[in-house]
């Protein structure tokens, strides 16, 4: 992992904003290269050059610039293009303005178990460690593939299914239940899979310590405001629902009322913005081909009212409108993912692109090129740990 000092919090980026001179002489300079790609190759490497130096303000514009001298028609300056990024809208749910959820605190705890103020009851029998979690990368929404600074806590929950095989919800089933759901208990404790698994029966169990990674998102992206995160394991807590896509037995009342009062807890322990709890299939990419949605559970009806969050599945998907990832139109129906988010993006991308003179291919190829950049930053660090 690279060295966090050498990075500016967000709000020194904003005490260390440059005045535009040195910006636009890089411009001029690549104006005058006649090849786009050396263009662009150029003003990378400008980028990089200057970030090292301490120059921060490349996050708000790098993107515009590239885009702006990358392109045929050349904008008149860099800070009317930078005006123009900065009005793209920064994507919200829909519906009201996410509020805080009301005050929990820990009432008891023993070996066992922990006994919270709303009524959750957390099982530790399974608890278990996994590596600490890292300080993870946070990018700026455009801009330069550098982190702009690094986070050490939570910043969101991902919701996903064990997939695991469900019996009926009745009496009668009541010994396979248990032993499945213990099985399932096993399994996720040697996969190091979540943080929490909430079984048939409402019961939340811790498993991965939440001072610890989980394996749980695998390459995935979110976004909130101006930053987005990249491969979510040590920035988002993992919750699976023991239940199984597609299958006659939905989750149970008691596992959302558990989901509610876990999500709740967590939030307030966290601070976690409503919009940063989202689905796995909301999240998940896969970059081989890039496509969104290599993981699927919960690609529709998760129950977000429910459990007191706004309609998250209604945000534009930061894979699509920030790195240029695609959803496959087929595979989408195929798996009734009922994202408006996704639709939303793909709107973004078309309004982003127009803004820029550029043609929506050649633009989503840009943000594509960004996201290779921080994945092998990425891998890089990962083979140096
Ligand atoms: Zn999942």
């Amino acid at each position: 992992m690279r060295n966090a000092t050498n990075f500016p919090g967000r709000w020194s980026r904003l005490a260390d904003f440059p005045s535009f001179g040195e910006a636009v002489r890089i411009e001029w300079r690549a104006g005058r290269i006649a090849d786009p790609v050396k263009r662009l190759r150029y003003l990378r490497r400008r980028m990089l050059q200057t970030k090292r130096r301490g120059f921060h303000g490349w996050g708000l514009i790098a993107v515009p610039l590239m885009i702006a001298v990358a392109a045929a028609r050349l904008p008149s300056g860099s800070a009317e293009t930078m005006e123009r990024e900065r009005g793209l809208a920064v994507p919200r749910a829909a519906g009201a303005a996410p509020s805080m959820p009301p005050q929990v605190w820990l009432i008891e705890k023993t070996e066992a178990e922990e006994v919270y103020s709303n009524g959750l009851r957390v099982d530790r029998t399974f608890l278990t460690a996994n590596r600490p979690r890292a300080r993870f990368p946070v990018y700026s929404l455009a801009g330069s593939p550098v982190p702009w600074r690094y986070g050490g806590a939570p910043v969101g929950i991902v919701y996903h299914t064990t997939e695991s095989l469900v019996p009926p919800f009745e009496e009668d089933q009541n010994r396979r239940l248990q032993r499945l759901g213990r099985n399932l208990l096993e399994v996720v404790r040697s996969e190091r899979a979540y943080h929490f698994v909430i079984d048939r029966f409402g019961r939340v169990y811790a498993v991965v310590a939440e001072t610890d990674a989980a394996n749980h998102a695998g390459n995935s992206i979110w976004a909130d405001g101006e930053e987005i995160y990249v491969n979510l394991n040590d920035s988002f807590l993992g919750v699976a629902l023991e239940a199984q896509t597609g299958a006659a037995e939905a989750v149970t009342p008691a596992q959302i009322q558990a989901a509610k009062v876990l999500t709740e807890a967590l939030r307030f322990r966290y601070r976690i913005p409503a919009e940063n709890c989202v689905t796995h299939a909301q999240v998940s990419v896969n970059p081989l081909n890039m496509k969104v949605g290599a993981h699927t559970d919960w690609a529709g009806d998760f129950p977000f009212a429910k459990l007191g969050l706004p309609d998250n599945y209604s945000i534009p998907l930061p894979s699509i409108y920030a790195f240029g990832f695609e959803a496959d139109p087929a595979y989408e129906r195929a798996l009734g993912m009922n994202f408006g988010g996704v639709a939303l993006a793909r709107a973004q991308i078309e309004r982003q692109a127009a803004a820029q003179n550029t043609p929506a291919a050649q633009y989503r190829a840009m943000l594509r090129h960004r996201y290779r950049d921080i994945e092998a930053e990425l891998k890089q660090n990962e083979g140096g740990n």
